[in-house]
C-alpha cells in the first residue's frame, strides 16, 4: 500500500515509519525541512526513492498546508501524526490547537479535494481526548474506554499549557469525527488514544537536549535532576512506542479497524516504578537517582480509575510490551546518545 506519513521526524512517526517499511509499504512522509529529511533519509540507505520519499510541510497551521503534498500517484493510506507535544507556549491558540486541530481538518480537506484513491487515514489522537481530568486519578469506580470524551472547554485550555495541550488534542480529534459526519468523504477514519508512550528513541533524529516530551522524566531520572523527590505521576497509564506503531499499521491493514477509535494502553505504571526499572537494570545510574528511601512517584492511595483496552487488543491484535522491557530499551537508547 502506497501510505502518506506525516511529521517522520517524531518520536513516535519515526517507529511507525519502521513498521511500514518492514511490512513492505511504499511510504512518502512529511518533514518541515530539507535537513530532517536527509537525516531519515541516511537512516534507511538501502531503501529505494520508491520505497521511501519525502515532502516537505512546513507548518500544519496553515490553512491548505498539504493540499501539493497529498498529490501523489496511487495514494491509499494516511497517517497523521504530526502535533505540537510540548509545553513550551505563550499563546496556546497558536502553539497548539492551531498546530492540532488546522493540522487534522486541513489534512482531511486535501484528501478530500486532491488525493480521490485514498481509502484509509488513521489519525494519533491520545488519551488527552479520553482523559476528565477534574475526576483526578482516584476515580475508582470510573472505567475509561473509547465512549469517553474529554470535556475541556475552551476557556479551561487557556488557563495552562497542560490543558492547553489535551484540550488541542480533543478538539483536533473531535474536528476528524465532525469531518466525517459532515463530509462523507470516500475515505475511512480511524483514531489512535494512547496514553504516555515510552520507549527507545532513534538515534538519527534525537539528543538528549532535544528528547520528545514523555521520555524526558526517565532522561531527568538518569541525569540527576531529581534526586530528592520524585515527582507525582501525573497520567497513571502508558504504552511502548512499538506497539503504538504497529496498531497504527494495523489500523491501515485491518478492514475492522476502518471508522472506529482505539484506546490503546499496556497497563498503570507509576513513577516511583521506573526509577526501581532503572536501579535494577543499570547500577551505573545509581549516583542520579532519587535515594530508596525519598519520598513520591507512589500510587494514589485512594486508588486508580480503571481503564479497557480490549477493543486493541481483539480487533488490532495487539500484544503489550511489558513496562521493564520499554524503560530498559528506552535507557540504552538514551545511552546511545551520550545519556
Ligand atoms: P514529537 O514531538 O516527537 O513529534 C511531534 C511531531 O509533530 C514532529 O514530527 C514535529 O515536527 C511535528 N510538528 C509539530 N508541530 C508542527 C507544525 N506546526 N508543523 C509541522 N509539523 C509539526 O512527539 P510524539 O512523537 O510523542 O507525538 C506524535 C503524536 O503523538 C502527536 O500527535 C502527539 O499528540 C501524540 N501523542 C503522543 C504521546 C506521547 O506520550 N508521546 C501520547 C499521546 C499522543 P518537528 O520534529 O520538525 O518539530
Amino acid at each position: 500500500t502506497k501510505v502518506l506519513l506525516t511529521g517522520a521526524s517524531g518520536f513516535i512517526a519515526a517507529h511507525i515509519l519502521d513498521v511500514l517499511l518492514e511490512h513492505g509499504h511504499s511510504v512518502v512522509t512529511t518533514v518541515r525541512s530539507q535537513a530532517k529529511a536527509d537525516k531519515i533519509r541516511e537512516a534507511y540507505p538501502k531503501m529505494p526513492k520508491e520505497k521511501l520519499d519525502f515532502v516537505i510541510v512546513e507548518d500544519i497551521a496553515q490553512e491548505g498546508a498539504f493540499d501539493e503534498a497529498v498529490k501523489i500517484e496511487g495514494l491509499e493510506a494516511v497517517i497523521h501524526t504530526a502535533s505540537p507535544f510540548h509545553f513550551n507556549v505563550t499563546d496556546t491558540q497558536k502553539d497548539l490547537i492551531d498546530p492540532a486541530v488546522i493540522g487534522t481538518t486541513g489534512i482531511l480537506k486535501a484528501i478530500k479535494k486532491n488525493a480521490p484513491s485514498v481509502k484509509r487515514v488513521v489519525i494519533t489522537s491520545s488519551f488527552a481526548s479520553i482523559l476528565n481530568a477534574s475526576k483526578g486519578p482516584s476515580w475508582t469506580d470510573h472505567t475509561y474506554s473509547e465512549l469517553d470524551w474529554n470535556p475541556v472547554t475552551m476557556e479551561e485550555a487557556v488557563q495552562n499549557p497542560a490543558n492547553g495541550y489535551r484540550a488541542s488534542k480533543t478538539f483536533a480529534e473531535k474536528a476528524a469525527w465532525e469531518f466525517v459526519k459532515n463530509e462523507k468523504p470516500n475515505f475511512t477514519v480511524t483514531t489512535m488514544c494512547p496514553p504516555m508512550v515510552f520507549g527507545p528513541i532513534v538515534h538519527y533524529l534525537n539528543s538528549l537536549d532535544a528528547l520528545n516530551t514523555s521520555n524526558q522524566r526517565i532522561r531527568n531520572f538518569i541525569t540527576g535532576q531529581v534526586k530528592s523527590e520524585i515527582p507525582d505521576t501525573g497520567t497513571f497509564i502508558w504504552v511502548d512506542v512499538r506497539d503504538l506503531a504497529l496498531a497504527h499499521v494495523k489500523a491501515i491493514e485491518v478492514p475492522q479497524a476502518a471508522d472506529k477509535r482505539f484506546f490503546i494502553t499496556a497497563g498503570y505504571f507509576s513513577n516511583k516504578e521506573l526509577v526501581e526499572i532503572i536501579r535494577k537494570n543499570f547500577p551505573e545510574y545509581e549516583g542520579e537517582l532519587p535515594g530508596k528511601d525519598v519520598k513520591g512517584g507512589d500510587y494514589p492511595e485512594a486508588g486508580l480509575y480503571k481503564y479497557d483496552n480490549s477493543r486493541v487488543k481483539n480487533v488490532l491484535g495487539i500484544e503489550f510490551t511489558p513496562l521493564e522491557k520499554s524503560i530498559v530499551d528506552l535507557v540504552k537508547s538514551l545511552k546511545a546518545v551520550g545519556a
